[in-house]
């Protein structure tokens, strides 16, 4: 049984002030969901201080991003070793950075086994373009995007990763997918590919989050949905009873 999870990705907001505000107002509401793991994802510099008021909870953190070398001459880099210090995830390849940072499959890649040496689960994300979505090819760019990013993983870790599908064009614009469209891409592409990976028993105990525009109204109808696992939240993660109320969606 694949347990649903809930990760709010809160991107480049929140000082360390806010951060610690926004986790005081949360952590009661989002302890009393059971049933879903629950994940908060905000900046690097956010980290050590919601990492201390998450203590004694069962909230997990996440970072959003992480370089594949364990040390070294990288200014402004943040390592895996630094990240698995305070979280239990980690999300690669989020379509912001590969839009606006390079990021690559093959970059992906090298992360995701960097992440999962050092202990780290990570939320991949995968997703087309608007472009790519009108141009039919959604399907071949998503079964690459797993394909090439989960490329040489061990079978016994290949459970621990979770794959967040997010339309490039659903992300932070209101118009999410449709639910039984998302579901479709992931029971046809997603994990197909993941069966092509790790063979279907893997496949199907591998975690499928759908991400863009979920908010409290739609996020009922995604977790319903056969294959879709839960949810990765950009905005409505840094609203305190949206973001409550969505993992309380998710609880089954
Ligand atoms: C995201 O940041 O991954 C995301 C899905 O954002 P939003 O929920 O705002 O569309």
């Amino acid at each position: 049984m694949r347990i649903p999870l809930v990760a709010g990705n809160w991107k480049m907001y929140k000082t360390v002030a806010e951060a610690r505000h926004l986790v005081s107002e949360m952590v009661p509401g989002l302890q009393a969901v059971k049933g879903v793991e629950k994940v908060l994802c905000p900046p690097f510099t956010d980290l050590m201080a919601v990492a201390a008021l998450l203590e004694g909870t069962d909230i997990e953190l996440g970072a959003q991003n992480m370089y594949w070398e364990s040390a070294g001459a990288f200014t402004g880099e943040v390592s895996p070793t630094m990240v698995a210090e305070l979280c239990k995830y980690v999300i690669l390849g989020h379509s912001e950075r590969r839009t606006y940072f390079g990021e690559s499959d093959a970059s992906v890649n090298r992360k995701l086994q960097a992440a999962i040496a050092h202990s780290l689960n990570p939320i991949v994300c995968v997703g087309e373009t608007l472009n790519e979505n009108e141009a039919n090819q959604t399907a071949e760019v998503v079964h690459r995007q797993v394909r090439l990013g989960l490329a040489g993983t061990d079978l016994s870790v290949a459970s621990a990763i979770v794959i967040a599908y997010e339309p490039v064009w659903a992300i932070g614009t209101g118009k999410a997918a449709t639910a039984p469209g998302a579901n479709a891409v992931v029971a046809d592409v997603i994990r197909p590919a993941l069966a092509e990976l790790f063979g279907t028993a893997i496949a199907q105990s591998i975690r499928v989050l759908y991400g863009g525009s979920v908010k409290v109204d739609n996020a009922v109808e995604f977790f319903t949905q056969s294959d879709i696992d839960g949810a990765l939240v950009g905005g409505a993660s840094l609203k305190v009873a949206d973001f409550i109320a969505i993992a309380q969606a998710a609880a089954k």
